[in-house]
């Protein structure tokens, strides 16, 4: 066998993005059990910075150890039971994967669809629930990574409230890079992931339920048809001290996430959402000058997944490929309707720096 030596590349696609040295090194921490009363104690500051960097008091909250699609099926598996009714809204990939999810859940689920690249309205909603005027849960993607949308929030959160649903929130790409504010805007149910502007290891979920998601999971009639996603079980491998053994947490995956999470905090939060916002800023500018255009209105556009049409005439699938192997720049594709159309340029956590900025585009005035 060859050794392990992949190129080193620098991520500024839809995530992965670039892991810290200090992320890097705890993942090399020797290991140790995953019932070890020390690594208990990492769990338990581990639950708690999740709690400080999703700005909520929830109690259960902790970490899945799978990927984000693993927390958006955690929420939706747990929360519907077959015959409920459900909201989902889509304008883009991620909100068709919680449909699907939800489907499978034996939910009746109603779709709220907004053409990709731009926000769901309030009034889409409002609609929504004059056909179902009492769903148990109302889904949506804070940040659509497909497309680069920022949904707002509290108007939506305050209609679902009003209809006595759950919020239940995708925020995948938003978590530590936008301002999102789990208590203030009344989610019910959350999840992200770890490897976009936590610039952590991909693989790890955080989640977070309110008392009132809690009640709904309480009252469930029928078990929930994932053994390894059931919260009544995997809740009490985040219980402490009182922990009973559920599954073997990725150690070293967790002893990263602790690392980055220190980090974000270190930086606070408010001034992370501020340098994603700076350098998105910077980005455009050149970009712009450039001759590429922005997919989504200035009003929606995530800072940190700038979706943009190319330079007309440009072979975008020919230039990234040339980014990558010539200059070990990862930028992303297009997805779906988007596919050859758009690149997704990421701007998340250790991969948004004005350096990286300067990076792209000196690779960028060479290629074009
Ligand atoms: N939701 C959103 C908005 C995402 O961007 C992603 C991944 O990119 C996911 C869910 C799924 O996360 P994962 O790929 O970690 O399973």
């Amino acid at each position: 066998m060859k050794p392990l030596n992949p190129t080193p590349r620098i991520l500024m696609g839809p995530g992965p993005s670039d892991a810290h040295p200090r992320v890097l090194k705890a993942m090399a921490t020797p290991l140790i059990g995953h019932l070890d009363p020390e690594f208990v104690a990492i769990m338990d500051e581990v639950k708690s910075m999740v709690q400080e960097t999703f700005i909520t008091k929830n109690h259960l909250t902790f970490v899945v150890s799978a990927p984000g699609s693993a927390g958006m099926e955690t929420c939706l598996v747990n929360l519907l039971e077959p015959g409920d009714e459900c909201i989902i809204c889509i304008n883009g990939v991620f909100g068709g994967r919680m449909a699907e999810i939800a489907d499978r859940c034996g939910a009746t689920v109603h779709k709220v669809i907004a053409e990709w690249g731009t926000i769901i309205e309030p009034k889409q909603l409002k609609k929504a629930l004059k056909k179902c005027p009492k769903p148990k849960l109302v889904a949506l993607v804070h940040a659509e990574t497909s497309t680069g949308v920022r949904q707002p929030l509290e108007e939506i959160s305050d209609l679902v409230h009003n209809a006595g649903s759950l919020l239940m929130v995708d925020a995948v790409t938003s978590y530590c890079g936008v301002p999102l504010k789990v208590d203030e805007w009344n989610i019910d149910a959350i999840y992200t992931g770890t490897q976009k502007n936590l610039s952590a290891p991909p693989g790890m979920s955080p989640v977070s339920f309110s008392d009132a998601a809690v009640k709904v999971l309480e009252n469930r009639k029928t078990k929930v048809q994932s053994w390894f996603l059931d919260l009544g079980l995997v809740k009490n491998y985040w219980a402490g001290a009182k922990r009973a053994y559920h599954h073997t947490a990725p150690v070293s995956s967790v002893f990263a996430l602790r690392e980055a999470l220190a980090i974000v905090l270190e930086e606070g939060l408010e001034n992370r959402w501020a340098r994603h916002q700076r350098n998105h800023e910077y980005l455009k500018t050149q970009l712009e000058d450039l001759g590429f255009k922005f997919l989504v209105k200035k009003k929606y556009r995530l800072p940190n997944l700038n979706a943009v049409f190319l330079p007309k005439g440009v072979d975008e699938a020919k230039i990234r490929k040339q980014l990558l192997l010539d200059y070990n720049i990862e930028v992303g594709g297009g997805l779906g309707a988007f596919a050859g159309k758009i690149w997704r340029v990421g701007l998340m956590g250790e991969s948004c720096t004005k350096n990286h900025v300067n990076i792209l585009v000196g690779a960028l005035k060479e290629l074009l």
